[in-house]
């Protein structure tokens, strides 16, 4: 399979097939720049060259189990290699710019317990070239260039740091996107999030922090038992600081829980002085048991109010193809019957 090689390794190929360095060049072009899905695509490629590569890979082996299109314009697919393991990738037209939104796993093992992914259990790791595909099987939907990517689908970015890496270099070295469009939303590892900071790219982290008091951030996401609030905002400050790039602080509301006054305050005293957003994103509503549900209007607007007041950025996630269960891991969810196969906390792997 084609998609995951970069340049270099595509014009390996094609010396090793006995043709012209050059072709390797040309066939990135068509497999990253203008999203070719097959090689009878590749007009300008010669007949030869076509037949040799024809003879002995696929562009890729990404299948699509599921098509759906929203009423306000978001496309989701549900994606897989003929295994069975689906994940999903979804596909946000906005006036000044496409985005879209990617899978780092099949399934997540961090056990988030408001999260459809986090219920039905982990499988493993996307492969770079999977990551990659996800991106490129949408550009062919869309008329418009795909300028931003966040990695807000299925699974934790960052345990698998390795292929997102290198997915996220495909992206800015052949199909040509900012590293300051890229996002990776993560749970909170702190070790990882070290990593990110060292390798000095302009790329955009998010925090889903969903508390700032420990107590009730244990409660929403094991992880927290591992890496506090403290910890973790430290280490954002320190992303922060290495890449100068303003973070993200992702803020799940739910009902009673996390939207109290008392939080809003503690948020704003937490970040202050950091150059950075909270956004907050009321409960897609999921059925994990927990009797959590989604606040009024209005205690959103008197959370975001106390927030503003003391001076922090705030934006609100607006909400786009909720006919389609566009949300985190939910029509994986409906489609694979994954509630059935809840795993043990206990097998969360954290590595520290
Ligand atoms: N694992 C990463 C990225 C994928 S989840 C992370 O947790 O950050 C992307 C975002 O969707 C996270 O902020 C997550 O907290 C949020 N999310 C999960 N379940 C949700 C739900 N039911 N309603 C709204 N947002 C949800
Ligand atoms: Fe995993 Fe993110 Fe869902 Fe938590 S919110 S279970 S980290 S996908």
């Amino acid at each position: 399979m084609l998609v995951g090689l970069d340049q270099a390794q595509l014009q390996d190929l094609a010396a090793d097939l006995g043709f012209e360095r050059y072709r390797g060049r040309q066939l990135a072009k068509w497999i990253y720049g203008k999203a070719a899905s097959g090689f009878h695509e590749m007009r300008d490629l010669p007949r030869p060259f076509i037949d040799a590569l024809a003879a002995r890979y696929v562009v890729s082996e990404l299948l699509t189990a599921e098509h759906k299109h929203s009423s306000d314009s978001v496309d989701k697919l549900l994606v897989h290699n003929g295994d069975g393991q689906v994940y999903e990738c979804v596909l946000l037209p906005y006036e000044d710019r496409v985005s879209c939104c990617l899978s780092s796993q099949v399934g997540c093992p961090m056990g988030c317990t408001f999260c459809a992914t986090g219920l039905g259990g982990f499988d493993r790791n996307l492969t770079v070239s999977e990551i990659v595909g996800q991106y490129l099987a949408l550009q062919r939907l869309s008329a418009r260039r795909i300028s931003h990517v966040v990695f807000m689908g299925m699974g934790e970015p960052l345990l698998n740091l390795r292929n997102l890496l290198l997915a996220m270099k495909i992206l800015h070295e052949e199909v040509g996107l900012s590293y300051r469009h890229m996002t990776v939303s993560t749970v909170g590892l702190v070790p990882q999030i070290n990593q990110l900071a060292a390798e000095k790219l302009p790329i955009h982290l998010a925090l889903s922090l969903h508390s700032p008091l420990d107590e009730i951030r244990n409660r929403l996401m094991p992880v927290n038992h591992k890496w506090p609030v403290e910890t973790v905002v430290g280490a954002m400050r320190d992303y922060q600081r290495a890449t100068g790039r303003k973070v993200t602080f992702e803020y799940l509301l739910i009902d009673q829980v996390n939207d109290t006054r008392e939080q809003a305050s503690a948020i704003a005293r937490l970040v202050k002085g950091m150059p950075c957003f909270v956004n907050l994103i009321p409960f897609n509503w999921v059925d994990t048991g927990q009797g959590f549900a989604r606040p009024s209007k209005e205690r959103v607007q008197a959370f975001r109010k106390v927030l503003e007041s003391s001076g922090v950025n705030v934006t609100e996630r607006v909400e786009r193809g909720h006919d389609i269960a566009a949300a985190c891991g939910q029509l994986a969810g409906q489609h694979t019957g994954r509630f059935a196969n809840r795993r043990s906390l206990s097998t969360v792997p954290l590595r520290s």
